[in-house]
């Protein structure tokens, strides 16, 4: 493993590596002491914090949610602890939360849709296809991610047949009575002809068009979000 140095500006020493009790590697420099030991916080605390709920909801704890996401799931897949690299800067400098870092951001930023893709690289990657993965810059192949974006946009699209969510279709039942509608073609059709006059927009009607689209289901010209012919 190719050495590494204290700073110049501080001392210029070697780091040595050492471990904890646990076996959890970190730097000790042979100089001055100074010691860079983030990979035993990781271990003690970091690494668990996906677990908790209320941290994927604070955007500070987003990186370490999703690499401690990742690292769990590299454990009871192959059964063996995720190895960082070690680096003078520290875990939150190493390679491998830039490549965490890099992922989130090619997500806007929604940890959730960031955390479900790397469920998703997983499941089909690893256990359907036994890839063997050996670095995080796995995550951020432009394929895989474009592979996961477009089947997402295919799940997430409505058509003619697409059945109305049950609780839609309840309030339809009790609220427009007259008019039947069970797919979201029915819908589409309602508000093609409220959009063109060709039925009176009713207040009931109103109330579902205002509904929709604060769900933002429906766009303000009257067009169902995701829809595909
Ligand atoms: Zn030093």
């Amino acid at each position: 493993m190719k050495a590494i140095y204290h700073e110049k500006k501080d001392c210029g020493a070697k780091y040595e590596i050492e471990h904890t009790g646990l076996g959890v590697p970190y730097l000790e420099c042979s100089g001055c002491g100074h010691k860079v030991d983030d990979w035993v916080r990781w271990a003690e605390d970091y690494s668990k914090y996906w677990e908790e709920k209320e941290r994927w909801e604070n955007k500070r704890d987003h990186l370490v949610c999703l690499l401690g996401l990742f690292v769990s799931l590299y454990k009871a897949n192959y059964g063996i602890d995720f190895s960082f690299s070690l680096n003078e800067r520290g875990l939150f400098r190493s390679a491998e939360a830039n490549q965490i870092r890099k992922l989130y951001h090619s997500f806007d930023g929604d940890a959730a849709l960031a955390a479900a893709y790397i469920r998703w690289v997983f499941a089909k990657k690893v256990v359907e296809r036994k890839r063997k993965i050996t670095s995080l810059g796995f995550l951020n192949v432009p394929a895989t991610l474009n592979e996961f974006k477009q089947q997402k946009k295919k799940a997430g699209q409505i058509g003619r047949s697409t059945m109305l969510p049950p609780k839609m279709s309840d309030w339809l039942k009790q609220n427009l009575p007259d008019i039947p509608l069970q797919d979201f073609g029915d819908l589409r059709n309602l508000l093609q002809h409220v959009k063109k006059d060709r039925i009176e927009k009713t207040k009931i009607i109103g109330v579902l068009i205002d509904k929709l689209q604060k769900a933002k289901m429906v766009s303000d010209d009257l067009e169902i979000a995701g829809w595909s012919e």
